[in-house]
């Protein structure tokens, strides 16, 4: 290995490639935080854990995992939606209430939507409403409600 390959590391802790800036230099933006920071030496790098053997996620990690794609796809649901807009976003959410794997949530899930209709009309009814249906879980769990005035700062346009 050359003494450039072991000063620069080519893959990071994810076992994403490291991308490096035209100067040479880490690229802050491109690459995860974790990475960014061992390329750069600010941590050191963690023992190799092969990330295509880890476990099936539990009801937590898929949870956290799957509110963030939710969020993050009504996020981009259109301020002016067509009705193929409309058809396609109640599927969605007839098929996660049919089909999250974690069967009693997804009956809890079914329950809301049945009671709560959800608001097609525009991307903040949609998001306000989903607030809404996330805030139910989070009291049922005995978590804190979110502030769904907050939403665009949490799911699309940053807190700064
Ligand atoms: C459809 C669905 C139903 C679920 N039902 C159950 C259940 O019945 N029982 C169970 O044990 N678990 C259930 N879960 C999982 C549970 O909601 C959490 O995801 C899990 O407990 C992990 O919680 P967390 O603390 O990582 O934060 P999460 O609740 O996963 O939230 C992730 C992030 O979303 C943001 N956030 C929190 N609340 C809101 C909100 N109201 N609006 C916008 N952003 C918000 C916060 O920044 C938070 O860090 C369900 C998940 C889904 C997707």
């Amino acid at each position: 290995m050359s003494e450039t390959n072991q000063t620069k590391p080519e893959v990071g802790v994810s076992g994403r490639k490291i991308i490096y800036d035209k100067d040479g230099k880490p690229c802050r933006s491109c690459n995860t935080l974790l990475d960014f920071q061992m390329a750069t030496g600010k941590v050191s790098a963690p023992a190799k854990k092969d990330k295509y053997r880890e476990d099936p996620p539990d009801v937590e990690k898929l949870g956290n995992s799957s509110w963030t794609f939710i969020h993050s796809l009504c996020s981009k649901y259109p301020e002016k939606p067509s009705t193929q807009d409309k058809v396609e976003i109640n599927g969605f959410f007839n098929v996660l209430s049919r089909m999250y794997p974690c069967t009693w949530c997804a009956d809890d899930f079914k329950k809301y939507l049945k009671e709560h209709p959800l608001d097609n009309t525009d991307n903040e009814g949609l998001n306000r409403w989903l607030c809404g249906a996330h805030n139910e879980v989070n009291k049922k769990l005995g978590k804190k409600e979110f502030d769904c005035n907050l939403w665009k700062k949490r799911w699309r346009d940053g807190w700064d």
